[in-house]
């Protein structure tokens, strides 16, 4: 199954793509981590790329594409993925469609996680991340056992840099100019899924889940 789960900064795409990973036993491919590894790895991509996500700009097609191109291709994708923050342009998304072209694969699905402005600027705000793990906690909503602790695995949490509130804004304002015009792109393509996941969340991975159910292949 190749899935693209899409939504505003916030929305919680990487908390189901973790699910989806359990339930579909496929990876996912996170552009924001690999960015991120790529930052704390110190490479030439991490160079380039941290002056951009500090400011909550996007980080240019060129690069993103490159990455993404290069781990779709990895054996573990070959049965599916579940794209996390990809494609957040139109030219990413002309190049993925090229791509699986190339290689006789297609989407199955763009799933669209959608959430009120409020619990976005509640969750962004609130976030703090594991400095060892990458495990996900809110100061609000989701605290971890012991504060500034990681539950998993005992390390430092932090707040993501691009967190912090003139960035999250920014933010906003990147995805209504430049990704949110993929929400037409793809529901002309017949795709698009809207899934609405404010309340329990029990309840929205149910409904994450239930909208999959048709096209789920694996
Ligand atoms: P969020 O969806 O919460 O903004 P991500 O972890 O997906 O967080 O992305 C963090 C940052 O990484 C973005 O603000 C951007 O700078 C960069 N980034 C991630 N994915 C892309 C992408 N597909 N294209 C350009 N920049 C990206
Ligand atoms: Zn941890």
């Amino acid at each position: 199954m190749r899935i693209i789960l899409f939504g505003e900064p916030g929305a919680g795409k990487g908390t189901y793509a973790a699910e989806l990973v359990k339930r579909y036993g496929i990876p996912q491919i996170s552009t924001g981590d690999m960015l991120r590894a790529a930052v704390k790895e110190g490479t030439s991509v991490g160079h380039h790329a941290q002056e951009y996500m500090k400011r909550g700009e996007l980080v240019p097609d060129a690069t993103v594409i490159e990455l993404v191109h290069d781990r779709i291709q990895r054996q573990d994708a070959a049965k599916g993925f579940i794209l996390d923050g990809f494609p957040r342009t139109v030219p990413q998304a002309d190049s993925l469609d090229k791509l699986l072209h190339k290689m006789h694969n297609e989407l199955d699905a763009v799933l669209k996680i959608e959430i009120s402005k409020e619990t976005i600027l509640t969750r962004l705000t609130g976030r703090r991340v594991c400095t060892n793990c990458g495990a996900t906690y809110n100061v609000a909503t989701m605290k971890p056992q012991k504060e500034g602790i990681c539950d998993k695995c005992g390390h430092e949490l932090i707040q993501r840099p691009d967190d912090k509130p003139e960035t999250i804004l920014n933010r906003l304002a990147v995805y209504q100019k430049d990704t949110a015009p993929l929400i037409d792109f793809y529901d002309k393509k017949g795709l698009l899924k809207r899934v609405q996941c404010e309340g329990p969340y029990a309840e929205a991975l149910g409904r994450v889940f239930a909208a999959l159910e048709k096209v789920a292949k694996v």
